[in-house]
């Protein structure tokens, strides 16, 4: 095909992809030429660095060569996953027409194409592109007004499943509200000030109100929104920029969505971004979910369950009868061993209904996606017969079983139309049953007895010929033919032998032969129409499957909640967890009083380890409401204060916790901050980060706020960083009034207990023994004794002249205390460090001169004892120096 000039016009088939190529904007175009997609121009350049295939040329463009690189289509969903995870967005241009019908249009003979969909990162359906774990959110946002103080408005749908939700929100609360949400892709409106890390622009008059409101009706069948709602204008807007973002992704296909969730902002616990970054709750901070909180107690059997969980770690509720509802179903399957067993083991079967659903209805199911409807709906209705049986059951499962019901018709007709394992493929067919159509299994006889007489004439053929080696195949270009091998082919070349020839190769000759066509005929014939039956049967089943896509989808949710509480109830079960016990605020005030609590990643981490973790009590009350932690380096206290932050988030997503009880009142917003994180990639320095987080805890906590701070104030000068955490743990203590957790090496803040009445102290213990520090992980009451920072910096492998130099460094320092003058009075007279360094290693080794002194020949056996002894006293003295 021409695709080169040389005078200015482009020939019609670069006309054509310049005109698709401007369509796709900034999407890489893929352009289907036969079997291949072929990208050309700064599309191939991008893809082939991306994909890692060759980069080459085909004919001119302007003068310059066009580069061009290509991907097989029967391979382009591994290439388009590549693709799409380097950041990139496809157009997926398709001949439209086939060569013939171009050529009876007359004229050119050039294929019509045309854009057919667009794959992006957050419209993407295909099992093979998504991770089945994890939800793939596509996210719009819009701002109505444009202004500082007006609200936001975002609209969020996974497309694989249907899930779609909407809230508005404060422009400063976006940054948590995309920290839960974990979008794959955000659009803004084309010209929005929103400038959102990734987002990338989309036609501005789709983020309409108005339009959006039509737009929904429509989607929904309903002349009313008010059944879902009451919508904001952002909200709206948002809705509207992601059906028109869907509609031009899918050309005109919209996914299934379900109704839209209207999340209220005071719906669930408020966790800004760095706060879920630093507790890892759900991918830790490398981003693997490995090693997260989520990674910790994930039991799940399936991949709903596994996305569900997920949004339930990401979202704590605010809703005490909806945490006592999930409370009660993980402890039905928490006291029943048996059931909950039935119920894994029924639930690991299952398919991904939810998906195989998403991809259906964007036309995308294939024979594969039905029979997993089957086999999910099928086992969903053993489900709901075996949980229908437990006598009382707790309100929420009352309340999801329903959703499994119903569903008999539309599996009996599945079960009867498919076969047990049906392909992906539709083009060779084979996935409708037998005995499902009379006529297509009259067509499937024909097929197969034209079958059979051709292998009767092969038969035949040998005897005639006498050529044993006589065979009759099949390919794509000849269809059925006879061959022979070169030697033989004499004698059915002969005018009257009844072989017409066809084809010579290297050692064989190809022929034909009247009775074989005919019943080649029969059997292609009889294929074809059996084809065609079963694409219609299957038409007919999707319609079947769409008709009720709404139940399905809320059978699916029921079964990823049934999931999510036996995982719950599978892991407190193997860790000795409790249910929290929430008890309302009377006058009493907030309380967090955790007995025993643990921390399920650094416990996990130590067992594999055969290490015990050191289970630790976290008392907060209103007269006790902010305990300042102290202890040395690496003596748990970061733990502490995380674990008991993880608690609150489990309890308040349903779950049960790592302690031996927890008694809570609701937490409206949860804060970790650690002092001077490594947060150079965000180009501020760690300080600033540091004051920047603090000052959004100081505005924003609330009485019913728990905050956890580690060690704020580190990353400056000593007295400044003292000062801050000083004047920080006051007003935390006084303004915000919230329970707090407060980790910090400034021993002198312990002074604070003396004049802040609700504030007390804890340390994490240590002890020395024979010169080694031991650390004990237990917390206790009051402050360290001591701070043990060279001791850990000795059990760090510190070389020996320079921990002797830190200790003579203290000694000065402590001494210099007492006079006036600043922290370092007592260095002015310190001999340098080099001259300390060389001074020790000029002094003679006690031991080694000892070791020297010994003749080893004449020791008597009781010399050598004494000996012994003497050196080892000589080691322990080393060691206490
Ligand atoms: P630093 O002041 O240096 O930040 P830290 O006091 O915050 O130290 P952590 O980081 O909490 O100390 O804990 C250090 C290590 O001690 C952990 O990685 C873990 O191996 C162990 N550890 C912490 N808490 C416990 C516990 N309760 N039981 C057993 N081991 C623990």
């Amino acid at each position: 095909m021409a695709l080169s000039t040389d005078t200015a016009a482009p020939t019609p088939m670069m006309a054509q992809y310049l005109t698709l190529k401007a369509q796709a904007q900034d999407c890489l175009l893929f352009y289907r030429m036969g079997d291949f997609f072929e990208l050309f121009f700064d599309d191939a350049k991008m893809a082939a660095a991306t994909l890692d295939i060759a980069l080459t040329s085909r004919g001119e463009h302007g003068g310059a060569p066009i580069p061009m690189c290509g991907v097989p289509v029967h391979s382009a969903e591994g290439y388009l996953a590549r693709l799409i995870k380097g950041g990139h967005r496809v157009a997926i241009a398709e001949q439209t027409e086939t060569p013939a019908q171009a050529k009876a249009r007359g004229g050119k003979t050039l294929v019509a194409r045309a854009i057919v969909r667009y794959v992006t990162a957050g419209t993407l359906t295909e099992e093979t592109l998504l991770d089945s774990r994890r939800d793939n959110m596509l996210v719009a946002l819009a701002q109505v007004g444009g202004d500082v103080s007006s609200e936001i408005g975002i609209a969020a749908a996974d497309i694989s499943t249907g899930r779609f939700e909407t809230m508005t929100c404060p422009i400063g609360d976006l940054p948590a509200e995309l920290a839960r949400l974990r979008p794959s892709e955000t659009v803004v409106a084309e010209g929005s000030s929103l400038g959102v890390a990734d987002g990338h622009p989309f036609d501005r008059a789709a983020f309409s109100s108005a339009r959006a409101d039509e737009a929904l009706k429509r989607l929904f069948g309903v002349a009313t929104l008010d059944g879902f709602g009451q919508f904001g204008r952002a909200e709206l807007a948002a809705m509207g920029g992601l059906i028109a973002y869907l509609d031009h992704a899918g050309k005109g296909t919209l996914p299934f969505l379900a109704p839209p969730l209207r999340k209220t902002s005071g719906g669930h616990v408020a966790i800004d971004a760095a706060t879920r970054e630093s507790l890892e709750i759900v991918a830790t901070m490398a981003g693997a979910r490995a090693g997260s909180l989520l990674g910790a107690i994930d039991r799940t059997v399936t991949g709903a369950g596994a996305r569900l969980l997920g949004q339930d770690l990401s979202a704590p509720l605010m809703d005490l009868a909806t945490i006592e509802a999930r409370l009660g179903l993980v402890q039905l399957f928490h006291d029943d061993a048996t059931l909950r067993d039935q119920m894994r083991g029924a639930l690991r079967t299952l398919p991904d209904i939810g998906r195989a659903l998403g991809r259906v209805a964007v036309g995308r199911g294939s024979p594969r996606d039905l029979g997993q409807l089957r086999d999910g709906l099928g086992e969903a209705r053993l489900l709901r017969e075996r949980l229908g049986r437990i006598a009382e059951p707790p309100l929420l499962l009352a309340r999801i079983l329903p959703a499994l019901d119903g569903h008999g018709a539309l599996v009996d007709a599945l079960a009867r139309a498919l076969v047990p394992a049906p392909p992906t493929e539709t083009a060779s067919g084979g996935y409708i049953a037998d005995g499902y159509d009379p006529a297509l299994d009259e067509l499937r006889r024909m097929a197969g007895d034209g079958r059979r007489a051709i292998a009767a004439l092969e038969a035949k053929y040998r005897a005639q010929t006498g050529i044993s080696a006589l065979k009759i195949r099949h390919n794509g270009v000849l269809g059925y033919h006879v061959e022979v091998p070169a030697r033989a082919a004499d004698t059915l070349m002969a005018p009257d032998s009844g072989f017409t020839h066809r084809q010579t190769l290297a050692g064989v000759v190809r022929f034909n032969s009247i009775d074989l066509h005919e019943e080649a005929g029969r059997v292609a014939q009889a294929g074809a129409h059996a084809l065609v039956a079963e694409a219609a049967h299957l038409e007919e089943l999707i319609a079947a499957v769409l008709d009720r896509k709404a139940d399905i989808a809320r059978a699916a949710e029921a079964l990823a909640r049934l999931d999510v509480a036996a995982s719950l109830a599978e892991r407190a079960v193997e860790g000795g967890w409790q249910r929290p016990h929430f008890v309302v605020e009377d006058g009493a005030g907030p309380c967090l009083d955790i007995v025993g609590g643990r921390h399920p990643v650094v416990e996990d981490a130590l067992r594999r380890e055969g290490q015990p973790f050191v289970a630790n009590d976290c008392r907060l009350s209103e007269s006790d409401r902010l305990w300042l932690v102290t202890g040395p380096n690496m003596g748990g206290k970061s733990t502490f204060l995380r674990q008991n932050a993880l608690i609150v988030i489990l309890a308040q997503a349903g779950g049960y916790v790592p302690a031996q009880s927890a008694t809570l009142t609701l937490v409206d917003r949860l804060f970790s901050r650690v002092g001077a994180s490594d947060n150079l990639a965000k180009g501020r320095s760690t300080f600033m980060v540091e004051m920047v987080e603090t000052a959004a805890i100081l505005s924003q906590a609330t009485e019913r706020s728990f905050v956890i701070l580690d060690e704020v104030g580190r990353g400056t000068s000593t007295y400044d960083g003292l000062a801050l955490a000083w004047a920080v743990v006051e007003a935390v203590h006084e303004v915000n009034r919230c329970r707090c957790l407060f980790a910090t090496h400034y021993h002198e803040l312990t002074r604070l207990a003396e004049t802040l009445p609700s504030l007390s102290l804890h340390h994490v213990r240590a002890r020395e023994w024979k010169g080694d520090l031991v650390l004990l992980h237990e917390l206790a009451q009051g402050p360290a004794d001591r701070s043990y920072g060279l001791a850990v910096a000795r059990l760090a492998g510190l070389p020996q002249p320079v921990l002797k130099r830190a200790k003579d460094v203290l000694a000065r320092l402590e001494a210099g205390k007492a006079k006036t003058g600043g922290i370092a009075a007592g260095l002015d007279d310190l001999p340098l460090f080099a001259a300390a360094a060389v001074q020790e290693e000029a002094a003679p080794d006690p031991l080694l001169t000892a070791i020297d002194a010994i003749d080893a020949d004449a020791l008597s056996p009781r010399a050598a004892l004494d000996h012994i002894y003497r050196l080892k006293q000589l080691a322990a003295e080393r060691r206490s120096d």
